[in-house]
C-alpha cells in the first residue's frame, strides 16, 4: 500500500506507517458508524494511516448491511463475514489474518474499549516494543460475580501457567511480526490474549477505563465464562492431570493407613465397627475418581478438537480486501 508521506524531524519525508484496527462484531450494528470515526480519528491523529478491519461474527442483526454502506463510503473500512457465528477469539483471528498494518490493534466493537486509548497504544509501538496491552483500572461494568470469576480466572491461569494475564483485556496492539508469529501457531484453541503474552515479546501496559457499553448487553454469561476459563487453562497447562496425580498420591498414602488400622483390628478381633468409615471412604473414593476421569476427560476432548484440524473459522464474504490488490 503506497502511503501518504510526512516530514521526519530531519527533512526526509517518510511514508506513514499503516495501523489497522481489528474490531470483532456480533450484533453490534448500532454503535459502528460512530466508533469507526472515532477510531479513524484516533489513529490518524498519530500520523499514520489507519485500516479498520471489521468482523463480522454471524450477526443475527444488520451489522453486515450497515458494514457494506460504510465500507463504500470510507475506503478505510474492510469488513470480513464469517458464515456463522464462531465466537470472539476466531473473529479476532479472522481479522488479523485480513490486516495488513505495520502494527495491529485489536478492540471490542460495542466501545467499552475507549479510541482515545490508540494514540498513546502507537506511541509505545514507536518507542519499540511489540506488544502494547490495555490494562481494565477497574471492572466496574462488570456484574461482581462475572468480576470475581474473571479475576480468579486471571490469577489461576497466571499462577499455573506462568503467562501473566493478571487485569489484561483482548485491547491489544502487536507489531507486525508478532501478528505474524501469532498467526503460525498451530493450534486450534487459539486464546488471543493468553497467546500473545506468552510469545514473550516485548511488551509495554497501558491502563484504561472501561467505558459504559454503546448499546445492547454483554454476549457473555457467567456459564460462558466457565466455559472459557476452563477450555483455555486447558490448552494451556497440565497443571490439573499434576493435581490429580497429586491426589491420587495422597489417597494412596491415607490408603496404606487404613489398611494397615484395618488388618490390626481384624488380627485384635475388633473388625465389625467401623461401617460410617467405609461409606465415607467409598463416597470421597468415588468422587475423586470421577474428577480425575473428568480432568483427563477435557484433556481428551482438546485432543480430538486438535487433530480434527478443522479452520477455526470460515469466511462468507468480504468488503474491499487486502488479498484483492
Ligand atoms: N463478540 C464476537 N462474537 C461473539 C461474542 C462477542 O465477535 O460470539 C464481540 C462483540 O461484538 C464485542 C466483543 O466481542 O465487540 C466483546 O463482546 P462483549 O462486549 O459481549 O463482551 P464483554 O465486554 O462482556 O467481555
Ligand atoms: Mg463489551
Amino acid at each position: 500500500m503506497s502511503g501518504k508521506r510526512v516530514s521526519s524531524p530531519t527533512g526526509t519525508s517518510q511514508p506513514e506507517p499503516l495501523v489497522s484496527v481489528v474490531i470483532p462484531a456480533f450484533n453490534e450494528s448500532s454503535g459502528l458508524e460512530r466508533l469507526s470515526s472515532r477510531v479513524i480519528e484516533a489513529v490518524e491523529s498519530c500520523a499514520c494511516q489507519a485500516e479498520l478491519v471489521v468482523v463480522d461474527d454471524g450477526s443475527t442483526d444488520d451489522t453486515w448491511a450497515r458494514l457494506r454502506q460504510l465500507s463504500a463510503a470510507d475506503a478505510r473500512i474492510r469488513g470480513v463475514s464469517l458464515a456463522r457465528n464462531f465466537g470472539k477469539e476466531a473473529a479476532v483471528l479472522a481479522g488479523l489474518d485480513e490486516a495488513c498494518g505495520e502494527a495491529v490493534i485489536v478492540m471490542d466493537g460495542d466501545g467499552q474499549h475507549p479510541p482515545e486509548q490508540l494514540p498513546a497504544m502507537i506511541e509505545a509501538w514507536r518507542a519499540g516494543v511489540d506488544i502494547v496491552e490495555g490494562v481494565k483500572k477497574s471492572r466496574a461494568d462488570q456484574s461482581w460475580p462475572a468480576r470475581l470469576a474473571s479475576r480468579l480466572f486471571n490469577r489461576i491461569f497466571t499462577r499455573l501457567t506462568g503467562v501473566d494475564l493478571t487485569e489484561a483485556a483482548d485491547f491489544r496492539l502487536l507489531s507486525r511480526c508478532a501478528v505474524d508469529q501469532l498467526l503460525e501457531l498451530p493450534e486450534r484453541a487459539f486464546f488471543f490474549r493468553g497467546l500473545s503474552s506468552w510469545m514473550g515479546y516485548p511488551t509495554a501496559r497501558i491502563e484504561f477505563e472501561t467505558a459504559p457499553r454503546d448499546s445492547g448487553q454483554s454476549k457473555f454469561g457467567l456459564f460462558d465464562l466457565a466455559r472459557y476459563a476452563l477450555r483455555n487453562t486447558i490448552a494451556f497447562t497440565s497443571a490439573p492431570l499434576q493435581l490429580v496425580t497429586l491426589a491420587g498420591l495422597i489417597f494412596a498414602l491415607f490408603a496404606v493407613l487404613l489398611g494397615l488400622q484395618t488388618l490390626w483390628q481384624w488380627y485384635s478381633g475388633q473388625a465389625v465397627e467401623g461401617f460410617t468409615t467405609v461409606i465415607l471412604l467409598l463416597l470421597i473414593h468415588g468422587s475423586v475418581v470421577m474428577i480425575a476421569l473428568g480432568v483427563i476427560g477435557q484433556y481428551i476432548a482438546q485432543i480430538h478438537h486438535e487433530v480434527k484440524k478443522r479452520p477455526h473459522f470460515i469466511v462468507k464474504d468480504r468488503l474491499r480486501s487486502g488479498r484483492d490488490s
